[in-house]
């Protein structure tokens, strides 16, 4: 798995905002972030490595467990640890990264991405599909997700986180393994997250340039 490259990570939403004092002021931490890890690529792929065993142990190990008592907290159980892990801490801190630090968690920190370039290295290098690049995809990838965590329950059953974000892992793997030349193609075109990510950048950057 290889770090930050541009030509593979989809462009930030903050790369085509405006200007503005406090605008610019997130987007030179973000430069010097990506700055950062572009000098330290090589090593990048311990912490993709890192994150992507992180990620697995929290979503393959609560199944097996025993259901946790009413009294657990994330100290006394692994599961109510992986569930407080994953909404309490995962998730604000990719949107808190976000705004701080541009491309800095899709390049970086993202098990998902990596995982998908890693399989691309590897795999067919097909041109990709219309279907994928249609411009309407990640929302229905979206939607798609979104029902199917509805469904199944995906922030109380750790059955359920695992066949969510199991399953979204698998495809961003499977995705990344037929489609594109050196491309995350997952990233560009079908991350329900990375949708969500733009959009969330956008509703709380805005006002600051308004
Ligand atoms: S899978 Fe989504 S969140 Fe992860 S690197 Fe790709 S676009 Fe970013």
């Amino acid at each position: 798995m290889h770090g930050l490259d541009s030509t593979r990570i989809p462009p930030s939403p903050r790369d085509s905002m405006g200007g503005g004092k406090a605008g610019s002021r997130l987007g030179s931490v973000a430069r010097k972030v990506e700055a950062f890890f572009v000098v330290y690529r090589e090593h990048v792929a311990w912490v993709h490595a890192l994150m992507f065993l992180c990620f697995l142990a929290l979503l393959a190990v609560p199944p097996f467990l025993p259901d946790p008592p009413e009294n657990a907290t994330p100290i006394s159980h692994f599961t109510e640890f992986a569930n407080y892990v994953m909404w309490g801490v995962w998730f604000p801190l990719v949107f808190l990264s976000v705004i701080f630090t541009g491309r800095s968690w899709c390049g970086l920190l993202c098990p998902m991405g990596a995982a998908s370039e890693w399989a691309n290295r590897r795999g067919l290098k097909r041109a990709i599909p219309r279907w994928i690049s249609w411009q309407g995809t990640p929302i229905v990838s979206f939607l798609a997700v979104t029902i199917l965590g509805q469904t199944v329950g995906v922030r109380d059953h750790p059955e359920a986180i695992a066949e969510v974000f199991g399953g979204t892992m698998a495809a961003a793997i499977l995705i990344g393994y037929v489609y594109g030349r050196n491309k995350r193609a997952w990233c560009r075109h079908m991350c329900p997250i990375g949708l969500l990510l733009g959009v969330k950048q956008r509703a709380i950057l805005t006002p600051l340039w308004g």
